[in-house]
């Protein structure tokens, strides 16, 4: 089956077109056959779409409009000269990922009235995306009426996760009242790369299976996952708390925040920008958001650079022993995302003195590893550590199809 995932953002759609059923998720055939991103560009949209054997497309389209994206994203990749099928037909379902399924939703749904229901009352804990979620799913429907569609929730892979580990020391009341625990993101990646990890140990399915999974893009995160459960992970009411990340700030005393704006005279949306913006790689480092920037300008001597990453990497190095702990010992740790799987010097700085848990890198293998499944660790007794490529739109393609299609004996 061919699955449309989408992947929507207030001013972004981002697409892929999978082909995959349950054969070939179960062998690993499923195929990416077209991709693209269609991102406003200070007022005007632009289109950006490549697939194999074709031309890369670049297109401006006026304003962003999801409904507008869709219909781009549809007419590319069924264009005669680049596009990867004859007639958007041939589409059997939509995947959206959807961030915020809040208590209600523990895995992926086939999207109904409910359903839609469900992710706008989710709306207020994540106001700019369920909302452009939704657009998704209306501008999806609109072109593809008669096509199912399926929600993959960024939360639902840690509903497993114990009491203990949602809920905050807060007065029990305002958990009951309004909701507030820590929900975790990146879910969907999570989930990818503990089942690849489980799949190159040869332990899938068991219950006992202690992994540390680090998801580490611009958002970053990790999760402790036993027996293929999630436990715990990073990331909590929102995706501000856990690591240091590109421009968030992860863990903070609430109380400085407080300080903070009562000495700057800071409302709301401002605190807000500021540990959402302004944080992070580029607020300690003033000068950039981005690793590989960072680790440039490190080279060159820029101390702020270097600040900058090793509080990244000391603090995703406390979480690190922090989940050991709570999974009582490490069977295996993956490094994904733009940072984790192409910098040896982010892994390295991050397990240095980690031996004493069993963490150890075998630095050739560390050293060359970029992009690509590999074990970093040497062979023998201890923890292994490997770079997975995470790949939450095929995930998503594969929840898609195990739910759209009809239940065989
Ligand atoms: P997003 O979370 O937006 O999907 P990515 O997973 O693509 O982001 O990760 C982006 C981050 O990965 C940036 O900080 C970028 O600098 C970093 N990155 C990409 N390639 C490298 C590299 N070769 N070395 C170090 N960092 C890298």
């Amino acid at each position: 089956m061919k699955v449309l995932v989408l992947n929507c953002g207030s001013s972004s759609l981002k697409f892929q077109l999978i082909e995959t059923d349950e054969a070939m998720a179960r062998e690993g055939r499923d195929r990416t056959l077209a991709k693209g991103l269609v991102e406003d560009a200070g007022g005007t949209a632009v289109l950006h779409y490549e697939a194999e054997g074709k031309k890369p497309v670049r297109d401006a389209i006026g304003a962003f409009q999801h409904r507008k994206a869709v219909e781009k994203a549809l007419a590319v990749l069924t264009d005669p000269e680049n596009g990867v099928i004859p007639h958007k037909d041939e589409i059997g379902a939509v995947g959206h990922r959807v961030v915020h399924g809040g208590e209600q939703f523990q895995s992926s749904v086939l999207i109904d009235d409910q359903v839609i229901e469900g992710i706008e009352a989710m709306i207020a804990l994540a106001p700019l995306h369920n909302p452009a979620n939704l657009q998704g799913y209306y501008a999806a429907k609109a072109e593809l009426p008669d096509v199912p569609q399926v929600a993959v929730f960024d939360t639902a892979f840690h509903h497993t996760m114990p009491r203990e580990a949602y809920l905050y020391g807060l007065p029990y009341s305002l958990y009951q009242r309004f909701g507030i625990r820590r929900f975790g993101f990146h879910g969907t990646s999570h989930r990818f790369v503990a089942g690849r990890l489980a799949a190159l140990l040869k332990r899938e399915g068991d219950s006992g299976l202690r992994l540390i999974t680090c998801h580490l893009g611009n958002g970053a995160s990790a999760c402790a996952v036993l027996g293929g459960k999630s436990i715990d992970t990073s990331m909590g009411f929102t995706p501000l708390e856990g690591l240091v990340m590109g421009t968030r700030c992860g863990d903070l005393d609430p109380a400085a925040l407080l300080f903070i704006m009562g000495r700057e005279e800071l409302g709301a949306a401002e605190a807000s920008a500021l540990m959402n913006k302004h944080s992070g790689l580029l607020g300690l480092s003033g000068l950039s958001n981005d690793m590989r920037t960072l680790l440039e300008a490190e080279e060159k001597g820029n101390e702020r650079a270097r600040l900058a990453i090793d509080v990244f990497c000391y603090r995703l190095r406390k979480y690190i022993g922090a989940y050991a702990a709570a999974l009582g010992g490490v069977d295996a740790i993956a490094f994904a995302g733009g940072i984790g799987e192409n910098s040896p010097a982010v892994r390295e700085r991050t397990l240095r003195g980690l031996e004493g848990l069993g963490l150890k890198l075998d630095p050739k293998r560390n050293g060359e590893a970029k992009g690509k499944e590999e074990q970093i660790s040497p062979e023998g007794p201890g923890a292994r550590v490997f770079v997975v490529p995470t790949n939450e739109e095929l995930m998503i393609a594969r929840d898609t199809v195990s739910l759209v299609s009809p239940v065989r004996d």
